[in-house]
């Protein structure tokens, strides 16, 4: 999604020549958290504004099909998805705002945030920033990167109609993205570097009984072959150690995802592998700061799992502010 640029942690003045809105609640991210988030803030009259970030809906946007979601028995078209949770989220009075943010400034309430359209001050910010795909980060991938390497099968899929492709990885994402890939593609491989599967069974059951799709195990790819477009993979098997070349039209490559948190680097608390700390109730160590999905979230993510942490933390942050706005009063009538 491509959400976070640079931070501050010091609340020295940001741009004094970008116009500035005062809001009670920014949302950062438009995925399902961020959207869910909406919802619950504009349901208590709290006219929240949500940056979309590079990607109105985010990851689930760019997903052909949900089959996961409750509510739709027979799945729901990703972008289908986002469209609704939008509409929701507005018809209570959420603003969603094409726009990105730039710099943080959390040293101090309200918050401070700069985007490349303005900036914000802000009581409260919910992070759904979600999540990007992880590369190979093998030659050639880089420099075929939409000429035949892709990070998106519902995107790119119809460039491939009667191709060969690879698809990298042996997870979830790997074997939904598998399955959809036959609608266009004469053959997928999978190319996986274990000779078992981390995805669930019945998505193994569909991949085994597919026609179209067949598997390479215990396999990585080395390097990616081609001038205007992809025509071969070098691999290696890590069994036998032997290299050899595979012709290819393509290259899916869906071997997990990095949270978009470098924006709160120095301002959050980040694990190692740059997923922003929370307790269980979603705040983060500034109070008034929550995160919702897979900014936050390295084990479930899910479409559903998502749109909850979204619903939980905008709960959060309505207490905060309510909480805070007593406290203001009090403060008023006994002076
Ligand atoms: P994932 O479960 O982390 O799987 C990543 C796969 O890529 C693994 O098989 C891993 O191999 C492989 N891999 C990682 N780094 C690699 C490298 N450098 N070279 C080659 N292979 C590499 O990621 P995911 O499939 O994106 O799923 C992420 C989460 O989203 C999971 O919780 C999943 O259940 C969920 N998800 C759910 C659905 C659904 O329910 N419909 C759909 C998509 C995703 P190893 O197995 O050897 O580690």
């Amino acid at each position: 999604m491509g959400i976070v640029m640079d931070n501050h942690l010091d609340n020295n003045s940001p741009d004094q020549t970008k116009q500035t809105n005062n809001v009670k609640m920014l949302i950062l991210g438009s995925g399902p958290a961020g959207l869910s988030a909406a919802l619950y803030a504009a349901r208590a009259n709290l006219e929240p504004v949500v940056l979309t970030g590079m990607e109105l809906g985010g990851q689930v946007s760019l997903t052909n099909t949900v089959e996961n979601y409750p509510g739709f028995p027979d799945g729901v078209g990703g972008q289908e998805l986002v469209d609704l949770f939008q509409k929701q989220a507005e018809r209570f009075g959420a603003r969603i705002e094409y726009d990105t943010a730039t710099k943080v400034y959390l040293a101090q309430r309200p918050f401070k945030v700069q985007t490349y359209n303005g900036e914000y001050t802000t009581e409260t910010i919910i992070i759904a920033t979600g999540a990007q795909a992880v590369h190979l980060d093998v030659p050639g991938e880089k420099e075929l990167t939409g000429r035949g390497v892709s990070y998106c099968a519902t995107c790119d899929g119809w460039f491939f109609k009667d191709k060969d492709v690879v698809v990298v990885g042996g997870g979830d994402s790997a074997l939904e993205e598998s399955i959809f890939l036959t609608r266009y593609a004469k053959s997928i491989t999978i190319i996986h570097r274990r000779d078992s599967l981390r995805a669930g069974v019945i998505l193994q059951q569909r991949a085994f009984d597919h026609p179209k799709i067949k598997f390479l195990w215990n396999s990585v790819i080395t390097k990616i072959l081609g001038d205007e477009s992809v025509k071969k993979v070098e691999i290696k098997n890590l069994s036998t150690n032997k290299k050899s070349e595979l012709p290819t039209d393509g290259v899916f490559i869906f071997i997990g995802h990095n949270p978009n948190t470098q924006l709160f680097v120095g301002c959050l608390d980040l694990d190692e592998k740059g997923y922003i700390k929370t307790d269980r109730l979603f705040s983060t160590d500034v109070p008034g700061v929550y995160v919702a999905g897979e900014a936050g979230d390295p084990t479930f993510r899910q479409v559903v799992t998502s749109a909850g942490m979204g619903a939980a933390a905008a709960m959060q942050a309505i207490r905060f502010i309510q909480e805070h706005e007593e406290k203001q009063s009090v403060v008023v009538q006994s002076a």
